[in-house]
């Protein structure tokens, strides 16, 4: 069964730095993405801290709300028909190192940490993080 869904996408400081943002965001028109509403931001620590706060529990928590409020981000509500699952796939394995060629994080990553995109993990989530970046 299909349906047509909205998911949460970051675009990383990494690939932020690197002028990445245009051609990621071309590359999920390509794959049949619609891009909703976006924008480019610069979170705060406590921010990025709320945000992730569902690892809270683990090791890397600190660096990674450092890193995510490190720079500007781009932030996109993205619409496809089982568009959560569809993005992670285009998004490849959280380390790059192990993501399959094609997807982004294969493409742009440069560690498990500088993975270059978010995407929701569930459609719940998904409700949660564009309510988090867009909800006014
Ligand atoms: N992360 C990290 N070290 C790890 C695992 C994850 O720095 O060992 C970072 C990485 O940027 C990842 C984010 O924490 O994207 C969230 O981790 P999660 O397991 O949710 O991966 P994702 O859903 O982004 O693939
Ligand atoms: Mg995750």
């Amino acid at each position: 069964m299909s349906s047509l869904e909205q998911t949460l996408s970051i675009i990383k400081p990494d690939a932020v730095e690197r002028n990445l943002q245009e051609e990621i965001k071309k590359y999920f028109i390509e794959n049949d993405f619609l891009i909703k509403d976006q924008k480019k931001i610069h979170i705060s620590k406590n921010e990025a801290e709320e945000f992730y706060k569902v690892h809270q529990s683990k090791p890397f928590y600190g660096e990674l709300c450092n890193y995510l409020s490190s720079g500007p981000i781009v932030v996109m509500i993205l619409e496809k028909e089982n568009a959560v699952l569809e993005n992670r796939k285009l998004m490849g394995a959280t380390d790059p190192a192990k993501a399959e060629a094609g997807t982004l994080r294969k493409k742009y990553g440069i560690s498990i940490d500088k993975n270059s995109v978010h995407g929701s993990d569930s459609l719940d989530n998904a409700k949660i993080e564009i309510d988090f970046f867009f909800k006014s």
